[in-house]
């Protein structure tokens, strides 16, 4: 099949188009590069053999998501493109909301226009908030804390309108726990901008020295060892995820939302000590105040996944760390000294992406 993979040079995304590429789909990437680096191309043409079709588009340009469909034929979309920072979101929720729900319509209106009714959706395990029990089922209360996860709540909420009354129209909304690792081959992996929100970069970051320590956000929580615990799931499982999403899609022709995550829960603690033993290197931490807006302990019920998609993840925590460490020390600085979104450095960098579908939506 042709799949347009709406943020495909992300992390989630360019991994997902390895899995995708092996099980013989057509890719076409289309992505913003604000937030993901244009070599991600260079790095997947390495490890597939070809350079998959990818183009610069930003969801928020309606006319240049209309043009795209135009251009090319789709059987489906895999629609990772959406801002994910929760502090971010929190400074700026308006851009939140624009950037992922209008970007989110803009995909819809021009896949309802070109009559393409297969979409997997990026969704998240933010939708819970903090839960009232775990494992967390999909029926569990929906409760958002910050923009972010309203914006993740709403797209799925929209998506699934669309589901419900266009006969012609079915998506499956995939709720990650926490996704870590890399690529096997260490050719692509995570990179944020900055300084590291999550857990697994922040920790490469220390261990490959750009960073002092780690600071670990609270060391009273109710849980094995007093840290925060989460169910840490390899990109690799993640990934694969997707293809068997539209496996499903297709076979059954009917919407779902499911669960991805390993069932497992892992401390910080243990996740510092699982690096420590992948990298051969010590990561020095210390416990400070907890984070506003934490929870406990969260982890899924991962068992509609595998009755439903017959999926279910494979890789341990050792694996997850193994892979981010090669990665990171493959990659000390990312992608390269890729200058920060919105720079005109960066611009510059986003127009080396080669386009001709682009140049057409610029040309009209
Ligand atoms: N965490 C931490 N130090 C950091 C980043 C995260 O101790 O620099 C903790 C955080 O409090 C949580 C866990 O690591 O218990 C996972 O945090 P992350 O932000 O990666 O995921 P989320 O909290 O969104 O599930």
């Amino acid at each position: 099949m042709r799949i347009l993979v709406c943020g495909g040079a992300g992390f989630i995304g360019s991994h997902t188009c390895t899995v995708l590429a092996e099980r013989g789909h057509e890719l076409v990437i289309a992505d913003s590069f604000v937030n993901s680096s244009p070599r991600v191309e260079g790095r997947l043409e390495a490890i597939l053999g070809h350079a998959p079709a990818c183009h610069r588009v930003d969801l928020l340009d309606r006319g240049a998501v209309a043009a795209l469909f135009a251009c090319e034929r789709f059987d489906a979309v895999i629609h990772f493109a959406a801002l994910k920072a929760v502090g971010e979101s929190c400074e700026r929720p308006l851009d939140y909301f624009d950037n992922n729900i209008a970007g989110t319509i803009h995909l819809l209106q021009a896949m309802r226009a070109a009559g393409v009714g297969r979409l997997v959706f990026s969704s998240s395990a933010t939708v819970y908030g903090d839960p009232d029990t775990v494992p967390v089922c999909e029926d569990a209360a929906l409760r958002v804390s910050n923009p972010y996860g309203r914006s993740k709540l709403v797209m799925e909420q929209l998506i699934g309108d669309l589901c419900t009354y266009d006969p012609g129209f079915q998506a499956v909304n995939l709720r990650y726990f926490n996704p870590v690792g890399a690529h096997p081959s260490g050719l692509i992996g995570e990179d944020p901008g900055g300084i590291p929100g999550n857990l697994m970069p922040y920790i490469c970051q220390v261990a490959v020295g750009r960073r002092e320590r780690l600071e670990v956000f609270g060391g009273d929580w109710p849980t094995v060892d007093g840290t925060g615990v989460r169910d840490y799931i390899h990109v690799m499982d993640l990934a694969r995820a997707h293809a068997d999403a539209l496996d499903f899609l297709f076979r059954e022709r009917r919407s779902a939302t499911v669960n991805l995550g390993t069932g497992r829960g892992t401390s910080v603690l243990q996740l510092v000590r699982a690096f420590g033993r992948a990298s051969g290197r010590e990561i020095p931490h210390r416990i400070v105040a907890r984070r506003a807006g934490d929870v406990a302990e969260v982890y899924a019920d991962p068992s509609l996944a595998r009755s439903l998609l017959g999926w279910q993840a494979e890789l341990d925590i050792d694996a997850m760390c193994r892979d981010a460490w090669r990665w990171q020390s493959m990659n000390p600085d990312g992608y390269g000294d890729e200058p920060a979104a919105g720079t005109a450095a960066h611009a510059t960098a986003s127009r080396r992406v080669p386009d001709q579908v682009s140049e057409a939506i610029a040309g009209g």
